[in-house]
């Protein structure tokens, strides 16, 4: 592979993105089958292994949400009435795309409005038990991924075994690890990485679909990020506050919160969220047998639908730790019910954290939508926030 400056990899990150749909279009005209997926839950093991090709189809553009309250109520998180959306005005091309859609039961907003996806789409919806305590839970799990792939089956025309799954864990696996391999970085002080720039690699990486030479990518831009910095290179001056972001999937839309934390003296270390480290810093056991490792996995996200969600707040408290945060930001979309009462026990987890010398970390929840009319309004209550810190 040539050797790539770290902004020119940065650039062909930022390039590959909006080529997403071309890839998936060419994809489907050589014959591949797509598969939509609206939540971290959705095994892509599975998909893969029927030879398909997951797509996250979660949207956080705030244009098709006019058209989704023509069937949603105005008062619903706008992840959903997007996402929704797109759908009703076929403006997704990777909704476009899609054979089938795949969802799961996991807060009411989302598990309702797949009842009418699935008159624009075949959706299969898996019954996610809302715990992840119990044996109960965990093997009505495992019977949902199974009943998942048998769904695929007969949509697809495909036949998954289980050496194909076990191949597939491999590879996801090993883009997890090369995923948290640039999280990683982020534990230097000063970050070799601004927040920013690690969410690109997020949304790169969320539009891989598999592809070995965006893993490449990624390992390279690790590789040269590391040595650049041993040589003594800072990207990122030092004295920022350190932030670990939290809360509701984050997107396009929501980097007016990031812009807004990183203008003001801050730079974000980790990012706990969907589409971060949430679903990517446990992989799947590669020993047991395949089905009972994708359950025990995925069942273990910790998502603010699961009740209790202890293990949120513990990766929460490893994240301040490891990551040497100065404070917490919590994005709570409006309308969103899970995170938004989930909030208390994350203000109360981390007030009562010593870590150092500190005593409580401090924490600030931000309640938003994806429209842009409030960035002045983040700009200034995130400046206090840092301004305190500082
Ligand atoms: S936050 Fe929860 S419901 Fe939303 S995408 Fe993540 S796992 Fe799914
Ligand atoms: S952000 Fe909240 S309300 Fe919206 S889909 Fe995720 S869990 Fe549901």
């Amino acid at each position: 592979m040539i050797m790539h400056e770290v902004n020119s990899l940065f650039e062909a990150m930022r390039d590959a993105i909006p080529a997403g749909p071309v890839r998936i279009k060419e994809a489907v005209e050589a014959g591949k089958k797509v598969v939509g997926c609206y939540c971290a839950y959705t095994p892509y093991e599975v998909i893969r292994a029927a030879g398909a090709i997951p797509v996250t189809l979660c949207s956080t553009s705030e244009k098709p949400i006019a058209a989704g309250e023509e069937h949603l109520p105005r008062n619903l998180c706008p992840l959903i009435k997007s996402s929704y959306g797109f759908a009703l005005t076929d403006t997704c091309p990777y909704f476009h795309f899609c054979s089938i859609v795949v969802g799961e039961t996991t807060c009411d907003g989302k598990r309702k409005m797949y009842e009418l996806l699935d008159r624009l789409r075949p959706t299969h919806v898996m019954q996610l038990p809302r715990t992840y305590r119990g044996t109960d839970a965990l093997s009505s799990w495992q019977a949902e991924i199974e009943r998942l792939a048998r769904r695929l089956e007969t949509e697809l025309g495909a036949t998954i075994t289980e050496d194909g799954l076990r191949r597939e864990i491999k590879k996801r696996n090993e883009e997890r690890r090369a995923m948290g391999e640039l999280y990683e970085l982020s534990k230097l002080d000063p970050v070799p990485l601004s927040g920013r720039e690690l969410h690109l690699v997020n949304e790169f990486f969320r539009v891989s679909f598999g592809d070995p030479q965006a893993l490449d990518l990624v390992r390279e831009l690790v590789r040269r990020l590391r040595e650049n910095y041993e040589a003594g290179e800072r990207r990122v001056p030092g004295g920022k506050r350190r932030i670990v972001v939290t809360g509701c999937p984050t997107g396009k839309s929501l980097e007016k919160v990031f812009n807004a934390i990183e203008e003001n003296g801050g730079v974000i270390v980790a990012f706990e969220n969907c589409g971060g480290i949430k679903p990517n810093y446990e992989p799947v056991d590669e020993t047991l047998p395949p089905y009972e490792a994708l359950a025990v996995k995925y069942l273990g996200i910790p998502c603010s639908c699961m009740s209790p969600n202890d293990k949120r707040l513990d990766l929460l408290e490893t994240l301040v730790r490891d990551y040497r945060a100065d404070g917490v930001t919590d994005i709570i979309l409006q309308a969103c019910h899970t995170y938004s009462v989930e909030s208390f026990l994350v203000r109360e987890r981390l007030g009562n954290l010593n870590v150092g010398e500190r005593e409580g970390i401090p924490y600030i929840a931000v309640e938003t939508d994806y429209y842009q009319g409030d960035v002045e309004q983040l700009s200034t209550r995130m400046g206090a926030f840092l301004e305190m810190l500082a």
